[in-house]
């Protein structure tokens, strides 16, 4: 019997940004990535296996698509449940995506406290 690994090329795509924690006004640095590999099973729509530029465009889309959540999770903590009015301006504060996971927690938040 032999076991063998086989090392699949990565492709990454790297954001950074840059805002300020909503509850104590502080300027936060956050980073991601989104790591895919080019390899016969990641494949395409039509079933053949994605090129290395076709990877490349779907981390690349995928790594747009995060909203960074710039609070401090100490801050989170300290703050508790947020008011309606608090909850308003923590999806202010986080902009564009109004799907994104922090949002929908500070909306359960407010609902919870009200
Ligand atoms: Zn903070």
């Amino acid at each position: 019997m032999y076991s063998y690994t086989v090392r699949y090329e990565e492709v990454e795509a790297v954001r950074e940004q840059r805002g300020k924690c909503p509850t104590c006004g502080k300027w936060v640095v956050r980073k991601h990535s989104v790591i895919n590999t080019v390899n016969p099973f990641n494949k395409n729509a039509d079933g053949y296996p994605k090129t290395h530029r076709e990877v490349r465009e779907a981390v690349e889309a995928k790594a747009n698509e995060w909203v960074p959540n710039f609070e401090h999770w100490t801050c989170e903590e300290a703050r508790g449940p947020l008011s309606q009015e608090q909850a308003f301006l923590v999806v202010q504060s986080l902009g564009k995506n109004p799907k994104s996971a922090a949002i929908q927690m500070a909306l359960v938040d407010a609902k919870a406290s009200s």
